[in-house]
């Protein structure tokens, strides 16, 4: 419990001080963008896998999660925004609320556009409106090299697209979200927060409003 809490410590506000990944010699660094990855119990459970992109989190709804197997592409669906205030959220939303569950941060950090040719100046907001964008993310479960590529639109304007892993040195074979289920934030799982949870999600409220204590989280 001691080393729950403490790295729940160490956790906490990450989405305010990002730190440098420097064990892996990644590039993360305080001036790069975030993303968040939540693990989203409604009506099925999906990952909500959330980049910020010029403000806002651009979101795809991740049915099996995102994996570090270079072998799978996972179907994700292109989702509305999200306002940044969510990007550290975990608790639950109200029953008869749009998505409402519980969720847990699943992983976050930070991330940056790959450009496919050296040099090249990758604009994420066009490349995502082109649907194609290549990145490196610097989390804590997902790291290297990801493409997200739209594949249809469906007639509802729904877009489809493929989460992938490239091959490289943090590939890993038969790696399976379902298998790391506990969150970044504060070690717990979705059934945990559900049972107790610190926070609610009221989405009838305005953004900055919206993250509700119910109860202090562990110091
Ligand atoms: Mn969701």
């Amino acid at each position: 419990m001691g080393d729950q809490l403490a790295r729940y410590r160490r956790k906490r506000d990450f989405s305010r001080t990002p730190e440098p990944s420097g064990a892996d010699g990644g590039a993360a660094d305080a001036d790069l963008p975030r993303f968040v990855v939540q693990r989203h119990r409604a009506r099925r459970l999906h990952y909500d896998f959330r980049l910020e992109i010029d403000g806002v989190l651009v979101s795809w709804a991740v049915p099996k999660g995102p994996t570090l197997d270079p072998a799978v592409r996972r179907a994700a669906f292109h989702v509305e925004d999200h306002p940044l205030e969510y990007i550290d959220f975990e608790g639950v939303i109200p029953a008869g609320q749009y998505g409402g569950g519980d969720v847990i941060v699943w992983d976050a950090g930070t991330w940056q556009p790959h450009a496919r040719r050296a040099g090249a100046h990758v604009d994420p907001g066009r490349a995502v409106a082109d649907g194609e964008l290549h990145l490196d993310l610097y989390g804590e479960k997902l790291r290297g090299r990801f493409a997200l590529v739209r594949t249809s639109t469906a007639r509802s304007g729904r877009e489809e697209w493929l989460l992938l892993h490239k091959r490289d040195e943090h590939a890993v074979e038969g790696w399976d979200a379902e298998d790391h289920p506990y969150s970044v934030l504060s070690g717990r799982t979705n059934e945990q927060v559900q049972a107790d949870p610190y926070r609610l999600w009221r989405s009838d409220l305005p953004a900055v409003a919206a993250s509700v204590a119910l109860k202090p989280a562990p110091p």
